[in-house]
């Protein structure tokens, strides 16, 4: 066996090289794909200088059979290097005493670029490592922001076609708008009457099909994942921990080796579990400080070690954080544990009840590296008001999240550590919310956004300009029941 295999977090998938496990997407259990190496602690000092093509290089290397790293130079270029993103990638701003790193600079205004972008390079690379010549159907369900930012990487990729599956009433009107406008010739974009789970269930549910399976044989395809229970995801969310930290040692603002905090607004928690990962392979991280919005079931799990799902889901104005399945959790479990047959125990009982709760061990180690907080919807709204009246910076909905928590954190554990907030979207993405709390008024999403620019002068970004007036080109509504038939359709036109 070469040494750079994956196994599932639920014990019985054979194991999968890279190539197979981007592919794959999740595993053949329904469990996640995790690294059943020792995962190497890397030079600092030899990172501190790089630019970020050559950072996700030496990172992401860490993952991948060592013949191909050259190969991947050239995919993280393409995704970072070739003007998708500005020169400096992730820049890292200063609210009060809060550093900020922007992961929305890419080509939806949204973090999910931050590894959409070079996703679809690694499932074309790993396409042609496998000498595979079926395509791929590229499932994804989307509180928002996923959605447009895997469309965009799909878009017109050779040997792939891309569904996304969002749901009707639970995305902004900027989301809905830059989804339901998307060109190309392979991409489909699906709403359905139901909430996020619904969608992430069902695609879930669509990899273990036996039917869909059949199906896919028969019509030369096969179904991958752009979700972030996809380990392609996750890898490339590794770099900005070690680029952003570099670029604190670079400004002076720390020194080489000095522990920071990372706050994180969270969802399916992919984001956090990538900062895990980076603090395994030697990053000096002390607390995750893990940030929800109403929808609090992570807060209560790092505070008492139990999940518990069976709770009512709320609609709220930072939609990308409304999730109740926090898929990645799974993968943070198996890791605390390193044991495939509790994780299936675990997952048994979520499926069974609702509920599961880790054990003694395990949540001892949760306390050790986590801490939480969560914001209702009134409470997000004061936050980015008062950031921008004190320091100038304006939030989106997401990053106030984090931003509010951290400030509640702050208080409560006289924590001095030096903390980087991962700010999530631009607030362009969310004008309604942002304009109502530094105005005060209430306005049409549309008409925020020039009212916003008009009075903060922050620039509205590229991707975002003018999507009001595109032509909308898909309007396909289903049940969230009829997911799985859909997909079954979609395979048979092959
Ligand atoms: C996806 C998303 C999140 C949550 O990230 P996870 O990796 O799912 O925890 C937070 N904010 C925004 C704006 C997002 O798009």
């Amino acid at each position: 066996m070469s040494e750079k295999m994956y196994l599932s977090t639920r014990g019985n998938q054979e194991p999968l090289d890279f190539y197979q496990a981007i592919l794959q997407g999740i595993g053949s259990d329904g469990g996640l794909l995790v690294p059943a190496f020792q995962i190497e602690k890397k030079d600092l000092k030899a990172l501190q200088n790089l630019n970020y093509v050559d950072m996700a290089t030496e990172i992401i290397s860490t993952f991948i059979p060592d013949d191909v790293k050259e190969d991947i130079r050239g995919l993280c270029q393409k995704a970072y290097g070739d003007g998708l993103f500005p020169s400096e990638v992730v820049p890292v701003e200063k609210a009060g005493d809060v550093y900020i790193a922007e992961l929305f600079q890419g080509p939806t205004a949204a973090f999910k670029d931050m590894a959409l972008s070079l996703l679809p390079h690694f499932m074309t690379f790993s396409l042609k490592q496998k000498g595979e010549e079926r395509e791929v159907m590229i499932l994804a369900a989307t509180s928002g922001d996923t959605g447009k930012a895997a469309l965009e990487g799909f878009k017109d990729v050779e040997g792939t076609c891309i569904k996304v599956f969002y749901p009707i009433d639970g995305v902004s009107p900027v989301q809905k708008q830059q989804m339901v406008t998307q060109t190309g010739q392979n991409v489909d974009v699906i709403g359905i009457k139901g909430n996020f789970d619904d969608a992430q269930t069902a695609v879930k549910k669509a990899f273990n099909s036996q039917e869909l399976k059949e199906l896919c044989n028969q019509h030369h395809v096969f179904l991958s994942s752009a979700n972030s229970i996809n380990i392609g995801r996750l890898i490339p969310q590794i770099v900005y921990y070690f680029y952003s930290y570099m670029t604190l040692v670079n400004k002076k603002e720390i020194q080489l080796g000095e522990t920071v905090n990372f706050t994180i607004p969270s969802g399916n928690f992919g984001n956090c579990l990538a900062g895990y990962i980076a603090k395994n392979m030697g990053l000096p991280i002390g607390k995750f400080i893990i940030a929800s919005n109403k929808n609090n079931i992570l807060t209560d799990f790092f505070n008492t070690g139990q999940y518990d799902a069976n709770r009512e889901f709320y609609k709220t104005n930072a939609p990308a954080m409304d999730i109740l399945v926090s898929s990645n959790l799974e993968r943070l479990v198996y890791m605390l544990c390193q044991d495939a047959s509790k994780v299936q125990t675990y997952m048994n009982q979520l499926n069974e009840t609702g509920v599961y709760e880790v054990d003694a061990n395990i949540f001892a180690k949760v306390k050790e590296n986590f801490t939480a907080g969560w914001l209702n919807e009134e409470q997000v709204l004061e936050t980015i008001g008062a950031c921008y009246k004190e320091t100038g910076y304006l939030l989106d909905t997401h990053t106030a999240v984090g931003y509010g928590v951290y400030k509640e954190y702050q208080k409560q554990s006289q924590d001095q550590t030096k903390t980087i907030l991962l700010s999530t979207a631009s607030p362009y993405k969310f004008p309604g919310s942002v304009y109502q709390a530094v105005s005060g008024e209430k306005m049409d999403e549309y008409d925020a956004v020039d009212l916003l620019n008009e009075k903060t002068k922050v620039p509205v970004p590229t991707p975002l300009k003018g999507i009001k007036d595109r032509e909308i080109l898909h309007k396909k509504v289903i049940d969230k029941e009829a997911i799985i038939d859909f997909i079954g359709e979609q395979i048979k036109e092959f």
